[in-house]
């Protein structure tokens, strides 16, 4: 009997597929992904199912359920630096702190992000002043167009924020990913997180024990429910359920004093990061809010995520999700962008 995507997922929804093949290793992951993909059938790539939205009804859908592991060193540029493969169906947080503990920086502050290793390149996850990309050298991809094996390094993804190339549009499979961490004497890269940096009481930029920046990190995500607790029934998300929206900065002063901004200078001029937590609770969404009738809501600690109160289908955490875009829309004008991927038809 094949499971529901609803217990594979952390936002607890979606049917009973066509099929669930675990691949517990790399060649299995290759050789079984290319039989579906030749028998032309529909099929998904399940890490963890932390960012995912998954419909009812996925009676034709295959799913590849990626679950091959090992974290071997592959390189020691010198002393301070050291390359890791990692198997892509290894967990995020036991790497990174498999990596605290070996004293290498440079995950650190991602502490506590559900999901695979192998799907952390698919949005470029990021928290805290940190991202995949900042460390990632090259991966390994079966790529869908060719039905072949290719080596992406770091530029070819195109990474920007919560997004790569394979995100807009590149299908295939990661098998494993490397990346480039650093041994600094058993202490954190700089800190580049306010938040952090004010919970460990010093200064931005400071460089503190590996240890304290996990715990730090840890204790400040479970206070928003950003950490899966089968005991918080607001873990029970995709976590941040919209990204922040880039804006011009003309656009920027149009908004209220009061919105928080981030500037960023690029080559396309000045833009400016806003926060989407902020832009859902001042138009007029606050935490907990339901749709009446409804088994979604908005979690209890934090606006940006949409939780599943116990029995909600798909449809109603779309419905949930469209109401606030119109909300937000309404009032700034601005169009909020799900992170999480939506699959099947709602
Ligand atoms: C409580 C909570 C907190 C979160 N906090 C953060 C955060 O701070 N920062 C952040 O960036 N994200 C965060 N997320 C989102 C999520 O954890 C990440 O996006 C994570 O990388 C998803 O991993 P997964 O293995 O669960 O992917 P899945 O949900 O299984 O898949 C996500 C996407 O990646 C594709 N995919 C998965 N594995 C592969 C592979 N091997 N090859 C190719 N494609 C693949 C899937 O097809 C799908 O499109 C959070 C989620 C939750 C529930």
């Amino acid at each position: 009997m094949t499971q529901a995507l609803s217990e594979l997922t952390s936002i607890r929804v979606g049917g009973v597929p066509a099929e669930i093949f675990e691949a517990k290793t790399r060649e299995d992951l290759i050789e079984h992904t290319l039989g579906v993909w030749r028998s032309g059938d529909d099929w998904l790539v399940l890490g963890g199912g932390s960012n995912m939205v998954v419909a009812d009804d996925i009676s034709e859908l295959r799913i590849i359920k990626v679950s091959n592991l090992g974290i071997e060193p592959v390189r020691q540029r010198d002393e301070s630096r050291v390359t890791v493969r990692v198997q892509a169906g290894e967990n995020w947080d036991a790497f990174v702190a498999q990596m605290i503990e070996q004293g290498l920086a440079g995950f650190e502050a991602m502490s506590g992000i559900p999901g695979t290793v192998g799907a952390g390149p698919v949005q470029n996850i990021g928290a805290y002043g940190q991202e995949l990309s900042d460390c990632m050298v090259r991966l390994e991809f079966l790529d869908y167009e060719t039905q072949e094996l290719a080596i992406l390094e770091t530029k070819d993804l195109q990474f920007g924020y919560r997004d790569s190339a394979i995100k807009r549009g590149r299908p295939g499979v990661i098998t494993w990913v490397e990346f480039e961490l650093q041994n600094l004497d058993g202490l954190s890269r700089p800190l580049y997180s306010t938040q952090i940096a004010a919970e460990l009481g010093v200064e931005m930029g400071a460089q503190v024990p590996l240890l304290d920046v996990r715990n730090a990190v840890l204790k400040l995500r479970s206070q928003k429910g950003m950490v899966l607790d089968a005991n918080d029934p607001d873990s029970v998300s995709c976590g941040s359920f919209f990204t922040n929206p880039m804006v011009s900065d003309a656009f920027a002063r149009t908004l209220p004093e009061s919105a928080p901004r981030y500037e960023n200078q690029d080559d396309d001029g000045l833009t400016v990061k806003l926060s989407a937590a902020w832009l859902i609770e001042n138009a007029g969404i606050k935490k907990g809010f339901s749709i009446a009738g409804s088994n979604a809501a908005i979690s209890s600690k934090h606006t940006l995520a949409i939780t599943n109160r116990g029995g909600a289908t798909a449809a109603e955490i779309i419905q949930l999700a469209e109401f606030v875009q119109t909300q937000v829309s309404n009032k700034f004008g601005i169009n909020l962008v799900p992170e999480p991927n939506f699959i099947g038809s709602f």
